[in-house]
């Protein structure tokens, strides 16, 4: 009996050895301890070097020089193949939401399971499971240099943010993810009486610039699917609702700036997307084996749908990115919007802090519409002069195409003269709102005092966003650019429009 035994462990134990990839970190310590940024390295490579499918490629530095990785996966050359459908993920931008980054950590291992296999005749995928390693480390929000990531994707002022926007722009990925956490646990919510309680939420692109086809796709094709996907798998989800609690605060969706994670793509007419795991009540550890395999499901889910969706999407992607890229001068762009009610209440899930049962609370101040309060017409494109090196060093982070502009008359030039600074609510900040007057620019222009930034580009809603003195979600609202809104000046970049 013993010879047998040996015999077939002979016979089993080499393929079992060869084929067996290595657990995630978060596994290996029974879903106890937090993976270490070292770890996390570790894994990866070995996943590489075990995989004909994962490629780990280094994308940038964190402040502390820490590496971020993106995992590739694809059955060629990443990105090669124009009929697959290339869709990023990207997790843990706030180091202190840990599920996101474990969750992707057990998605790469799943991935390379031989029945996940089908996914990549149809998808390049790429995974960056952790954007934020020098938060993780210290299980912080921010990055080292203490700033937001998630606050940062206009401006790119952080190495990391700067990498997967590097990244981004490389592959023009058709389909991305952001991968947050939520934190129900908020002092308000405990005397209103009740809290979230949704395993995963998830939010879609609410920036009215973006291709209203695409918001279209995602609030009422992808939505849908992904939270019954979700229920299947006994995961609780919900659609992302921030604000609150009902009785002091009013719910909506996400915000319609563009300097997260998910709007930043959007904007470029990328079918876009947050998902936002639940936090652990006292520390990152509770209950954390359930959290990351809920992320690691959403995940999942986002990539089943690329793949049975995948020519409707990339077909859509494309014509409206190609609207974009040829441009089209004279559209109206929302510059400042708030948002409001559709005259519905929400059914919101909640868990009773009572009864300590699931309820459903119906919200009545629910504000789920973006309106507009002001649009601007899309100039051909702006001028930036020569000696606002920030402006530029702008440009060149988000690699924008700019040129040294020549004057051919062939086109009119505007200038805004601030009038005075006012300021607005937005999202309960408070934004500068300037008043302004536009005339025609009276100085004949020197050949090389300004760079022409064209609207004719992929980021050209964006960059209108940025540029306009009145965008409440424009340069001029952050502290770095605030000296381009001055009372009683003229705003330094101007307007090239048609004749
Ligand atoms: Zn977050």
């Amino acid at each position: 009996m013993r010879a047998a035994i040996t015999a077939i462990l002979f016979l089993v134990l080499p393929v079992f050895c060869f084929s067996q990839q290595p657990n995630a970190p978060l596994k290996v310590n029974d879903y106890k301890k937090l993976t270490s940024y070292e770890e996390l390295t570790i894994f990866v490579h070995e996943l590489d070097a075990k995989s004909d499918l994962l490629k780990v490629e280094k994308i940038g530095n964190s402040v502390k020089w820490r590496d971020l990785y993106a995992l590739t996966f694809s059955t060629t050359e990443f990105g090669k193949d124009t009929s697959k459908i290339k869709v990023l993920v990207f997790a843990q931008q706030h180091g202190n939401e840990q599920s996101g980054k474990e969750g992707a950590l057990l998605l790469a291992k799943e991935l390379l399971n031989p029945e996940n296999r089908y996914l990549f005749d149809r998808i390049d995928f790429a995974l960056v499971p952790q954007m934020n390693p020098d938060g993780s480390e210290a299980n912080k929000r921010r990055n080292a240099n203490d700033m937001d990531l998630n606050r940062n994707h206009l401006i790119l002022t952080e190495p990391e943010t700067f990498a997967l926007h590097a990244f981004f722009d490389k592959f023009r990925f058709e389909v991305t993810m952001d991968v947050h956490e939520y934190s129900p646990y908020g002092g308000e919510w405990e005397k209103f009486g009740y809290r979230k309680n949704s395993d995963i939420t998830v939010g879609t692109t609410t920036n009215l610039n973006v291709s209203k086809k695409l918001r279209r796709l995602s609030d009422k094709r992808y939505l849908p699917f992904i939270l019954k996907y979700l229920d299947d798998r006994k995961f609780t989800s919900f659609e992302y609702c921030p604000g609150g609690p009902p009785d002091s605060g009013y719910i909506r969706h996400s915000t319609f700036d563009i300097n997260d994670g998910r709007q930043s793509l959007g904007i470029q007419n990328t079918l876009s997307f947050i998902q936002e795991g639940m936090n652990g009540k006292d520390d990152s550890i509770e209950n954390l084996q359930h959290r990351a395999e809920g992320q690691m499901t959403g995940m999942r889910g986002l990539l089943e749908f690329a793949y049975t969706n995948k020519d409707e999407i990339k077909r859509l992607v494309s014509a409206e990115r190609e609207k974009l890229i040829s441009g089209r001068s004279g559209e109206k762009i929302s510059v400042q919007s708030e948002h409001v009610s559709n005259g519905q209440n929400l059914q919101i899930p909640l868990l009773s802090y009572y009864s300590g049962n699931d309820s459903v609370v119906t919200v009545h101040d629910y504000r789920p519409v973006v309106k507009s309060l002001y649009n601007v017409k899309k100039p051909v494109g702006y001028l930036i002069p020569v000696d606002r090196p920030p402006l530029m060093q702008w440009a060149n982070s988000q690699s924008l195409k700019c040129v040294p502009f020549k004057n051919t008359g062939e086109y009119k030039i505007e200038q805004y003269m601030i009038n005075h600074v006012d300021s607005i609510d937005f999202e309960g900040d408070i934004v500068a709102n300037p008043g302004v007057s536009v005339r025609e620019f009276p100085i004949t222009i020197t050949d090389h005092d300004y760079y022409f930034l064209s609207t004719a580009q992929l980021k050209g809603n964006m960059i209108v966003l940025a540029l306009e003195p009145k965008s409440m979600l424009g340069l001029a609202t952050y502290t770095k650019y605030a000296g381009l809104l001055k009372s009683w000046e003229s705003f330094p970049v101007l307007r090239v429009v048609e004749k």
